[in-house]
């Protein structure tokens, strides 16, 4: 019993992660259910080994597997999430013993995590759901790890998680989330935020190829996303975008040549579900899920395509001089600004639900240090996480990032390049549901009077007997619609 960590599951993630662990000084000891997965990892560890400061280990016996593995035992599970992760405790448990350590790294529902630490916890065995993101680079070069659970759990596996996270300039991209199932629920909002800002891109990049058609462009459509990752929207996603928009088969792009229904795997659903259950507005994220299940209705938009209509060509010229975007330079600076815009608000949404989760479960989340372990390893890894940062560390109970003052000055030097684009794109027809809907996020936060909410609350009350508040007297009350109109109180508490 030599082993540091033991490691089961060894697809994609599990393995990568055990490599990386292997690499970093320890010694771990690996099983998967099917046994040539652990032959394909010890084959590539006998590979990489030279680079690998510690040692690997496989093997075929669950029991086997335990037995090797130091006291107290620490073991990844990086199986699929659901009932296998429920099938592996199961078996596993039989042989740990109290003040062991299970951690699951898998993306899984966090009252999953929460309920297999309760259960587990009655035999003094130790739960962690961590959240892992990065893909298999991230697994193997350094992820962002996302720990939630018992800070014991913690405190035995943190010299490990410090060392295989991804390292930035103020440190791993790991901490203590908090505790429960806050490592998966701050997980699943990162995915939340990754569709959403994926979205934009894809709008902006749709944008840019239509009128690059149009307009005078001498240049290529890389060369604009590379550009701008020198800048604030410097971001692994730009940085691939612009690698994507270079891969040729021939002479055509091979992102022309894709099927253009885009697939999803449930943490962005859920990201909905759950700000939905807690009444948080996340309407950017939500618009990139629904562009999601849009494009998978091929068929219908292919028969559409043909009977409905958009705008003809004359019109579309009137529109691109009139928003004076022949001038591509000039787009380019205007979409650069309304990206950084539309981005704010899809953060500033993800925080607020992680904030909403954090008081509803009493987690007591670091906004902060979760934006600081996000800036390398994952996949919104960003430099403007380095501005959330900031942002927290001004103000720690920050309700909203829109009220931090740096992006109140960036919101307000950008809105009007996000509102030309919005409309603009939407004369000429083009799809923009996540910009528009950070536009109208943006509009419905900085108004101090929702007309359209005090209209609906009459009509709650007209048809219904709802009843509401006014705005220049206390208590609630209700009118008589269809009679005099008169509004009357129910009651004088507010
Ligand atoms: P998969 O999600 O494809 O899961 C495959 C692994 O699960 C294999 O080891 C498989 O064993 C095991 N497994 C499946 N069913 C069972 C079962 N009933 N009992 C025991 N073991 C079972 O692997 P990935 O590496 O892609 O992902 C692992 C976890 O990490 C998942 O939760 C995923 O959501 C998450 N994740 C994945 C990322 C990615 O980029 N792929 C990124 C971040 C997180 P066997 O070989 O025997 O079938």
């Amino acid at each position: 019993n030599t082993a540091d960590i033991g490691l089961i599951g060894l697809a994609v993630m599990g393995q990568n992660l055990a490599l990386n662990i292997a690499e970093k000084g320890f010694r771990v000891s690996v099983y998967n259910r099917t046994s040539t997965k652990t032959d394909d990892t010890i084959n590539r560890f006998q590979l990489e080994q030279k680079n690998c400061l510690g040692k690997l280990q496989g093997f075929y016996s669950l029991e086997s597997f335990v037995r090797s593995l130091k006291r107290p035992r620490k073991v990844i599970i990086m199986v699929k999430a659901g009932s296998p992760v429920d099938a592996t405790i199961s078996t596993l448990e039989n042989y740990l013993e109290p003040g062991d350590l299970i951690v699951d790294g898998g993306n899984e529902w966090y009252e999953n995590t929460q309920r297999r630490a309760e259960a587990l916890s009655s035999k003094g065995i130790l739960y962690m759901g961590m959240g892992v993101s990065g893909g298999e680079d991230g697994a193997r070069h350094g992820p962002s790890l996302m720990p939630g659970g018992p800070v014991e759990a913690w405190n035995l596996v943190n010299d490990i998680l410090n060392k295989i996270a991804a390292q930035v300039d103020d440190g791993p991209c790991v901490t203590y989330i908090g505790p429960g199932g806050s490592g998966n629920y701050v997980k699943m909002v990162h995915n939340g935020i990754e569709y959403a800002d994926m979205q934009l891109i894809g709008e902006v990049y749709d944008i840019l190829r239509t009128l690059s058609q149009s307009s005078h462009f001498d240049g290529q459509l890389y060369e604009i996303f590379e550009r701008w990752n020198g800048g604030d929207l410097q971001s692994f996603l730009i940085e691939i975008t612009s690698q994507i928009l270079q891969f040729k088969e021939k002479d055509n792009l091979v992102v022309d040549r894709i099927l253009d229904q885009s697939g999803s795997k449930g943490t962005g659903m859920w990201t909905i579900q759950e700000a939905a259950k807690r009444g948080i507005p996340i309407s950017t994220i939500s618009a990139a899920l629904d562009a999601r299940y849009l494009s998978s209705l091929k068929d219908l938009r292919v028969s559409l395509s043909r009977q409905l209509h958009g705008i003809g060509t004359t019109e579309r010229n009137t529109i691109i001089s009139f928003y004076g975007w022949n001038d591509f330079e000039f787009l380019i600076s205007e979409l650069e600004k309304a990206l950084f815009a539309a981005k704010i608000c899809c953060y500033a949404q993800g925080m607020a639900l992680i904030q909403k989760a954090s008081l509803d479960e009493q987690w007591q989340l670091d906004c902060g240090e979760i934006a600081r372990i996000w800036k390398g390893g994952c996949i919104i890894r960003a430099r403007f996480l380095d501005r959330i940062k900031e942002a927290y560390k001004r103000q720690p109970n920050l309700l909203s990032l829109l009220e931090d003052e740096h992006f109140v000055r960036d919101l307000n030097n950008c809105q009007t390049a996000l509102r030309r684009v919005v409309s603009g794109a939407s004369l000429l027809g083009i799809p923009v549901p996540a910009l528009a809907s950070a536009l109208s996020y943006y509009d419905s936060c900085r108004k101090e009077i929702l007309s359209s909410s005090q209209l609906i609350q009459a009509q709650r009350d007209f048809f219904g007997a709802h009843t509401y508040k006014r705005l220049d007297k206390e208590g609630v009350f209700h009118s008589r619609w269809s009679e005099d109109g008169s509004s009357i109180p129910i009651s004088n508490s507010s």
